[in-house]
């Protein structure tokens, strides 16, 4: 339904490329899923330690009931809130707080013709500009009239907002806007400026009120996600284009049909610095899998261009530490894995309009991230589609494998899809996830991880079998061993 105006929209953008390319500064790296991950101020807002984010409600006509907004934000909240769900996702390492501005009122909706009743559909760019300006005036309302004092915003103090959130209660399509960018690539637009108390807004993270859901979505691509799904059936990357929604990444806040509890998955939580990632360097014929949202613990298998990360994911449940997220997993979960191709990595010195263009995912056969799925049917890659809400069997479950298949060659494709290690194009990489087991030790998942071969020499020692080794700095580290200590505990608790 949403497709065909945005695809629209983008043609419309795809007219404008050549000379928007060369006009626009290079080395963007706005929602990269964070190829460039170092970029944090203007591109990025921080992503550990405990940080201050502002939450402006903007109220067009009649006032709306802002409570369950207000309850959602309070860091109190220690269940189902925006607090809670980026503490779950990074396991202790990122906190953000918010803090609600008071209420920006206006009477009538300030936009002009044709959106002056602020609604604005997905993938309008027609309504970029007039709604920046209506953001701006926003902000400076909450500065000049209601009293939010923006310093308080920039705690590491580098002069960039360290993350602004904006709930409005008509409808909108939920987007993030890099405001310093697009304020610069709009020529015309005045003011272009969004600095107050000498602290520049970076990007906002939009979002019509009823769809709580989408805050969190948004909110994660100015940590620097992008986003997962294909969406334009466009991507000047990778013409070869598909036309499946999501062929590459699944349960994932930034693919597409995530729902309220949705976490993220392996890919984003280790390029943010949030997993504890284990490379299996020699065969580990009874591996532990941990709840990935209780340990952070991902096994890779490979490096370079082309690897397999793997979690765990099972449904929370009541008493659960990671309770309510995932509880819409299906039937009992399993281990996900995903084939990660950095070669297909989005784009780093791409800013917001080639952005809008590119999708990472939108060639099902050669994606950033491919879901392997269990069950060998490769929904995502049909053009029938896939169900998303119930496919348990995409899960690794007890007699699930993925191994190699030296008779099969051929590059996947569409009439080639094969569950198998190999790589995309054919070759053998004599990876395999064998003898899994998801019962005996519920939650946990026991099984054979096998590396690719030959096998990767002289990074780890293969006496150490491939122990823990994190690629995350040492405060991360020590941050989300407190947190799986503190898991262990609620879990043993649970337990007992
Ligand atoms: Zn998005």
């Amino acid at each position: 339904m949403r497709r065909p105006l945005l695809h629209q929209a983008l043609a419309i953008l795809g007219t404008l490329i050549p000379a928007t390319l060369a006009a626009l500064p290079a080395a963007a790296g706005y929602i990269d899923h964070l190829s460039d991950p170092s970029d944090i101020g203007r591109n990025k807002v921080p992503r550990t330690g405990t940080q201050r984010v502002l939450v402006l409600r903007v109220e067009i006509g009649t006032p709306p009931d802002w409570s369950e907004v207000a309850g959602f934000y309070d860091p109190g909240n220690a269940v189902d809130g925006f607090t809670r769900y980026w503490e779950v996702q990074s396991l202790g390492v990122y906190r953000p707080e918010a803090e609600l501005a008071p209420v920006v009122h206006y009477d009538t909706c300030p936009m002009p013709a044709p959106h002056d009743d602020c609604v604005i559909d997905r993938g309008d760019v027609t309504a970029l500009e007039p709604a920046l300006a209506l953001l701006r005036d926003a902000l400076r309302r909450a500065h000049d009239e209601l009293g939010v004092d923006f310093s308080r915003y920039d705690q590491n103090g580098d002069g960039w907002t360290d993350g602004v959130a904006a709930i409005i209660n008509t409808d909108v399509g939920g987007i993030a806007l890099p405001v310093a960018e697009l304020s610069e690539t709009f020529p015309g637009f005045t003011p272009a400026d969004f600095t107050f108390d000498g602290v520049r807004v970076n990007a906002v993270a939009v979002a019509k009120r009823s769809d709580t859901r989408n805050y969190l979505h948004e909110f994660g691509h100015l940590l620097g996600f992008d986003d997962m799904y294909n969406e334009s059936a466009l991507d000047i990357s990778f013409p070869d284009f598909g036309w499946e929604p999501n062929p590459g990444s699944a349960w994932s806040r930034m693919g597409s049909g995530y729902g309220r509890f949705t976490s993220l998955n392996a890919v984003d939580r280790v390029k943010a610095g949030w997993a504890t990632v284990v490379p299996v360097t020699s065969s580990l014929p009874a591996a532990v899998v941990p709840p990935v949202l209780e340990s952070g613990v991902v096994y890779q298998l490979g490096s370079g261009n082309e690897y397999f990360l793997i979690e765990n994911r099972r449904p929370s449940t009541v008493g659960d530490a990671w309770y309510p997220w995932d509880s819409d997993i299906p039937g009992r979960g399993g281990l996900a894995v995903y084939r990660v191709s950095d070669t297909h990595k989005p784009n780093p010195t791409f800013t917001i309009i080639p952005r809008l263009l590119e999708c990472p995912n939108c060639n099902e056969f050669g994606p950033f991230i491919f879901f392997e799925q269990a069950d060998g049917l490769f929904e995502y890659q049909s053009e029938a589609g896939f169900d998303h809400e119930k496919d348990e069997a995409d899960f690794f479950q007890t007699g699930d494998e993925l191994v190699s298949r030296p008779d099969n060659t051929l590059p996947v494709s569409r009439t080639n899809l094969v569950l198998r290690s190999n790589y995309l194009a054919g070759a053998v990489t004599g990876a395999s996830v064998r003898n899994v087991d998801s019962d005996a030790s519920y939650p946990d998942v026991v099984a054979t991880l096998d590396p690719f071969t030959p096998p990767l020499c002289g990074r780890i020692p293969a006496s150490s079998g491939g122990g823990l080794a994190s690629a995350i700095p040492l405060a991360v580290a020590f941050a989300a061993v407190r947190w799986m200590a503190g898991q262990r505990g609620v879990r043993a608790r649970a337990r007992a």
